[in-house]
């Protein structure tokens, strides 16, 4: 299986898609947001750092997340593609990540954004706040994370643009989950024909 880069504004969708595409295709999983959160859970010295930032709805500094992101890719079992999710959110975290794969022998694969309105999202986070009590998932909060996905993690979109990996599915268009589902998986069985 090819790698799948799995790219959207918080509430997207990126990760409840991804367990989809998991139990489908039996691929791994990284999710930079639920690693990080097992570290603050943990409470390591790599989860305080992380706290202060997630909190605040900033990112983590490129260099610290390349390096989690590289140590948890090793990690994985070889051979069953994985999918990346919430990394890369910034062009220096996307050329570290296109260089990191190369080095493996291993290529960036298929890139999958989900075009989600704000108004959509805001009411699916606030929901989501509601259900999983995530600390990040208040307005205030939600408004940063906005913020920074538009000025820092919006434009890789054209940078996968130019690498000719780029796949855009539409909310608007499909309208519900099952409709993205099937959008996602043709992306897929066509990256993997
Ligand atoms: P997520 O669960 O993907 O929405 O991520 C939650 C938070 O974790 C983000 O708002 C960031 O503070 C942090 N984070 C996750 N992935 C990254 C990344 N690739 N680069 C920087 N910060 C990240």
């Amino acid at each position: 299986m090819k790698n799948i880069i799995i790219f959207g504004a918080p509430g997207s969708g990126k990760g409840t898609y991804s367990d989809k595409i998991v139990a489908k295709y039996g691929m791994g999983h990284i999710s930079t947001g639920d690693v990080l959160r097992g570290e603050i859970k943990n409470g390591t010295e790599l989860g305080k750092i992380a706290k202060g930032y997630i909190d605040n709805g900033q990112l983590i500094p490129d260099e610290l997340m390349i390096d989690i992101l590289a140590k948890t890719y090793d990690a994985e079992p070889a051979g069953k593609g994985v999918i990346f999710d919430g990394f890369p959110r910034t062009i220096a975290q996307a050329e570290a990540l296109k260089k990191m794969l190369a080095e493996r022998g291993h290529d960036m694969g298929v890139m999958i954004e989900l075009n989600v309105d704000e108004e959509t999202l805001m009411a699916r986070l606030l929901n989501r706040a509601i259900e999983q009590g995530r600390a990040d998932d208040n307005e205030e909060t939600i408004k940063k994370r906005f913020e920074v996905y538009r000025t820092q993690t919006a434009p890789l979109a054209e940078w996968f643009e130019k690498e000719g990996m780029r796949n855009t599915i539409d909310w608007q268009k499909n309208n519900s989950m099952d409709a993205m589902l099937s959008a996602i998986y043709k992306v897929i069985d066509t990256a993997n024909a």
